[in-house]
């Protein structure tokens, strides 16, 4: 199929790239190959080095974000990859904010003398441009989780690149439909597939994707050799999810900025964060390069970390889980988790707009919010 036809668009490319050739009975879609070896004389030789059902996924991420793609068994091992590849005491540059497992992994590293790392707000472009020098990698989640600043993306990559240091962007809030980082000049950029690309909560995966053959080969390589391989069955319900992703991320878009829009007038809300309102301070930097803003609303609720905790068990609707990106809407305390940043507040909860009617989902919002008062 004309799966990577320039012309189509992410909407067409979602659903047709990564199918088998067409020809009389073929199967439309691929199917879940389970090998743990191959006959010799091939590309593939054995289970560790590749399969056929994740190439059909990685040429559909591909599609979608540009360059060549690696998946990985999940989120944190593809992020795992692009670390493992830098040499011994690395200066890395990422934000002070951001997924509690990679502020968590890099803090690790850092505390081994592993690599270099030196936080900042991602969110002020000067102060990551300060601290660039000498840098070797630049880690870049933007919006961020679960805070939702925004990082300038075209001009960090400019002045990264002018510096010939490595960029890698983790755009899972944001997915390919908003920003497509490798055509800003990105080197890699990452995806929890986990997350929007997969979209039913029933599935851990993750994906790298790059042009440069030389981060190719060693992703490919760390993938091969520190094992971080996904399962078949997984690849596979991963690419069925995708054929849905850019309908699913366009209704749950579309749902969070009209729940951000109510929550900012909300009597027991104090803040809201959602880079789509047009009062967010996020939202001008946001607009020159993002096109849509995603399904994450973060607020804060008018009361303690307790009344915070029962507002998320109160709703019938929305569940009181971790995770985002699912077609249904589930919503939690970060702070409860004991590894989320201290920058972030006691009562913020961070909310993953799912895809169902919007007048239900306020009505169990609002009612949630008043019940625990
Ligand atoms: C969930 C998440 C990850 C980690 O992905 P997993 O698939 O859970 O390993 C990384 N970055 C962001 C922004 C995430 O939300």
């Amino acid at each position: 199929m004309n799966s990577k036809d320039p012309k189509h668009r992410p909407e067409t490319i979602a659903i047709t790239a990564g199918r088998p050739e067409v020809g009389a009975d073929s199967a439309l879609n691929q199917p879940i190959s389970l090998n743990s070896t191959f006959v010799a004389g091939g590309a593939i030789g054995y289970g560790r080095y590749g399969n056929e059902t994740w190439t059909a996924l990685e040429e559909a991420i591909s599609a979608l974000e540009g360059g060549k793609t690696l998946s990985y068994s999940s989120g944190m091992a593809a992020i795992s990859a692009v670390f493992s590849t830098l040499p011994a005491g690395a200066k890395v540059v990422a934000s002070d904010q951001g997924y509690s497992g990679v502020m968590t992994l890099l803090g690790n590293l850092n505390a081994a003398k592993k690599l270099k790392a030196e936080f900042v707000s991602i969110a002020d472009t000067n102060a990551v441009i300060a601290v660039l020098d000498g840098a070797d990698l630049l880690w870049i989640e933007s919006p961020t989780n679960p805070s939702l600043d925004v990082a300038d993306l075209p001009a960090l990559i400019k002045e990264a690149k002018s510096r010939g240091i490595t960029v890698a962007v983790d755009n899972t809030f944001a997915t390919a439909l908003t920003q497509q980082p490798l055509a800003m000049g990105a080197d890699i950029v990452m995806n929890s597939v986990t997350k929007y690309l997969a979209g039913h909560s029933d599935v851990v995966l993750g994906s790298l994707s790059t042009n440069d053959p030389v981060h190719y080969k060693a992703l490919e390589d760390a993938r091969k050799f520190n094992g971080s391989i996904p399962g078949p069955f997984e690849a596979w319900l991963a690419l069925r999810g995708i054929r849905t992703f850019p309908l699913r991320f366009q209704r749950a878009s579309e749902n969070a900025l009209e729940i951000a829009k109510r929550l900012s007038q909300h009597p027991l809300v104090t803040r809201v964060r959602y880079p789509g309102l047009a009062s967010d301070p996020q939202h001008a930097k946001a607009k020159a390069f993002m096109k849509g803003f995603g399904a994450i609303v973060s607020f804060e609720y008018a009361g303690d970390a307790a009344a915070t905790d029962k507002v998320c068990e109160s709703s019938k609707i929305i569940t009181f889980a971790t995770s985002l990106g699912g077609v249904e809407s589930l919503w939690e305390r970060r702070r409860r988790w004991p590894i989320e940043s201290a920058s972030v507040p006691e009562t913020l909860i961070r909310l993953s707009v799912g895809c169902e009617d919007i007048e239900d989902l306020w009505t169990d919002i609002d009612s949630a919010l008043h019940t625990a008062r």
